[in-house]
């Protein structure tokens, strides 16, 4: 699975990079990155959670 981001959405609120800060970070210039290309299933649980959490729907997965 990979992380999909609407840019368009994303607001750079932060709250998935506190919920799953193995697979996103914020910048210096509060741009989001996304850490992983293919999301374990380790951490498929909270990258679930934070595509959920997302205030804006910005997140979501997509079969590889
Ligand atoms: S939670 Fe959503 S809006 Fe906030 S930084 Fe992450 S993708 Fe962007």
């Amino acid at each position: 699975m990979k992380i999909v981001v609407d840019w368009e959405r994303c607001e750079a609120n932060g709250v998935c990079v506190r919920v799953a800060p193995e697979a996103f970070n914020l910048d210096e210039k509060d741009q989001l990155h996304v850490l992983v290309e293919n999301v374990t299933p380790e951490l498929r649980a909270k990258v679930e959670r934070a595509v959920r959490d997302c205030p804006r729907q910005a997140l979501s997965l997509a079969r590889d």
